[in-house]
């Protein structure tokens, strides 16, 4: 089993889909450590993503020209730290995919490639209460199951799971990058918005290769 550009495409619908679903949860997270425009940001992001892919011309040829498309929206319409965070990590990851098919080898590479895009644009390692605390154990959840002989789809949900484990890992963090880290030790007990971002955004390419 492959993953296509259908597969791609759903990954966007259900992104801008679940980032809707949850954007006043994401607004409250941001709330509580940051300025409250995670929610909004990445609503408005998505949203443009949509219009875009709705008004194309033809079908993307590739599942890259997909993730293309997102990053550019995405480094256009939203701003704040994120909006070039993610922005990056679509950029790299349609790089690493310009290919019809993507097997659990190559579903590994699309992860590993947008995780090196936030760290290259973002400077956070892991423990930094930021979205690189899911994004890493994602990745390296992929890893593992790609090598343990999963399918893409099996790939994903790995990837998806442990992003869960790693975002609610981030409550007990100090933040030392980003917005939360002005708070200091006050952003410790609050969940990071960008982790839960990933978390859901990882649970819709999962969810759209079932
Ligand atoms: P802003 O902080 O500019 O308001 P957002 O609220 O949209 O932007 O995004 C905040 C999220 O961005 C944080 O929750 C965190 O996960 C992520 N983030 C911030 N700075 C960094 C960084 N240097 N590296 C990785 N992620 C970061
Ligand atoms: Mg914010």
């Amino acid at each position: 089993m492959t993953l296509d550009v259908a597969w791609a495409i759903g990954w966007v619908r259900l992104s801008a889909q679940t980032v809707t679903e949850h954007r006043q949860e994401l607004i409250e997270l941001d709330r509580q450590i940051g300025d409250g425009d995670h929610g909004e940001n990445l609503f408005r992001g998505f949203s443009a993503v949509i219009a875009k892919l709705d008004a194309l011309p033809a079908e993307p040829a590739d599942i890259g020209e997909v993730l293309k498309l997102v990053a550019t929206t995405l480094m256009s319409t939203v701003g704040g730290a994120a909006g070039p965070l993610y922005g990056t990590a679509y950029l790299r990851a349609a790089k690493a995919t310009g290919v019809a098919q993507l097997d659990s080898q190559g579903v590994v590479a699309l992860l590993e490639a947008a995780l090196e895009g936030i760290v290259a644009r973002g400077k956070a390692t892991t423990g930094e209460k930021t979205m690189v605390d899911a994004w890493t154990p994602a990745t390296e959840a992929a890893v593992a199951a790609a090598d343990g002989g999963a399918s893409p789809a099996e790939v994903l949900v790995a990837a998806a799971d442990a992003a869960r484990v790693g975002a609610e890992a981030t409550i007990p963090l100090v933040a030392t990058k980003g917005r939360a880290s002005y708070l200091g030790e006050r952003s410790a007990g609050h969940l990071d918005p960008g982790a839960r971002s990933t978390e859901l955004i990882l649970r819709a390419a999962a969810q759209a290769a079932a």
